[in-house]
């Protein structure tokens, strides 16, 4: 049988096409007219790679080169691909186990992201040390001091009894022994707002308290969900999901380069994304149980999410997707159903 094929002489990157004659006797000749080449060997002295589907069959030539040909039935046939790898050609070139891998690994890679990193994350976020805590916590209290928040213009006797009245209410419940301290900024940039940082520092815009015109019920109950973050070391645990993730990506999807990145991007936006309306869910229940505890009205924090919703713009069911907090409505519904 005589047919052409595609050789590449060992110690250099040429290609040549190469006529090549697999023989009865099982000798493999080659030859390349225009370079004067003419190779002759036995079934013994060739290294046959397995069959993979239909694509070329790869034979090394011991000590001359590489030489590969197309998967015919009568080259397959001389190459030997009935003996060794039938089973992983067969599955290779299997449609419906082709489809079946094509549902497996994302489902594998959905779970492993979904569920497996922020369950690591979750038990992570327990040993990170108080002192770490801290001052990542101070660190970012000091760069956005620098960046998106000024002093507060509230009148500071009123800022005191705000302070004081948060103490009394965490007097009243059972809590971590993070240290709860309550601080006041203006921010042009973050408009309405209240956040923790992990070690229990919370801040509060000024426009928020213009926004709930201050009322302290509000207040509580926006600072109780604040606060719910913290007992549950959301921060820690995005960290520690975002470590994981990153280390993840390159894990399995190894070096296919520039690729990879814009799936990181994309997987990590879209993984915390969801994580977020996960730990929004927690912070509001958690609110929404001192409430109880403290016997207020949940009504409180649904009036101070009916407040907040109205700055943002018009919902959809696409932007729930699309955002990391939950559809305000539904958690405005959530509070109520409390009652
Ligand atoms: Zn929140």
């Amino acid at each position: 049988m005589k047919i052409q094929g595609q050789f590449y002489p060992e110690g250099g990157s040429q290609c040549l096409l190469a006529e090549v004659t697999f023989s009865q006797s099982g000798a493999l000749l080659l030859t390349v007219t225009e370079q004067n080449i003419s190779i002759q060997l036995s079934r013994d002295e060739l290294q046959i790679k397995d069959k993979l589907g239909s694509i070329p069959r790869e034979i090394m030539l011991s000590g001359q080169g590489l030489l590969s040909v197309d998967s015919t039935p009568e080259t397959d046939l001389w190459l030997g691909a009935e003996k060794k790898s039938n089973r992983l050609a067969n599955i290779e070139s299997n449609r419906s186990m082709v489809l079946l891998s094509l549902i497996l690994v994302p489902a594998f890679l959905y779970a492993f992201f979904k569920y497996m990193i922020p369950g690591f994350a979750v038990h992570f976020s327990e040993y990170v040390p108080e002192y770490a805590v801290k001052i990542a916590s101070e660190h970012t209290l000091y760069s956005l001091d620098k960046t998106l928040l000024n002093e507060s213009e509230v009148d500071a006797q009123l800022q005191q009894t705000y302070k004081d009245n948060w103490q009394d209410t965490l007097s009243q419940l059972t809590l971590n022994d993070a240290h709860y301290n309550l601080n006041f900024r203006e921010s042009d940039k973050m408009g309405a707002n209240a956040f923790a940082l992990p070690d229990g520092t919370v801040v509060v815009t000024d426009a928020l308290l213009t926004l709930i015109d201050n009322n302290e019920d509000l207040l509580q109950a926006i600072l109780l969900h604040e606060i719910g973050h913290v007992e549950n070391k959301h921060s820690m645990r995005l960290i520690a999901e975002t470590l994981a993730t990153s280390l993840a990506i390159d894990y399995f999807f190894g070096d296919l380069g520039g690729m990879i990145e814009v799936f990181a991007g994309l997987s990590n936006t879209i993984v915390q994304n969801q994580f977020s309306q996960k730990l929004e869910w927690e912070a509001d229940n958690f609110a929404l149980e001192q409430l109880q505890t403290l016997g207020l009205d949940p009504e409180s924090f649904a009036k101070a999410m009916e407040k907040l919703a109205a700055t943002l713009p018009q919902e959809s069911k696409l932007d729930a997707l699309m955002q990391s907090h939950p559809l305000m409505k539904e958690r405005i519904e959530n509070a109520r159903g409390r009652k």
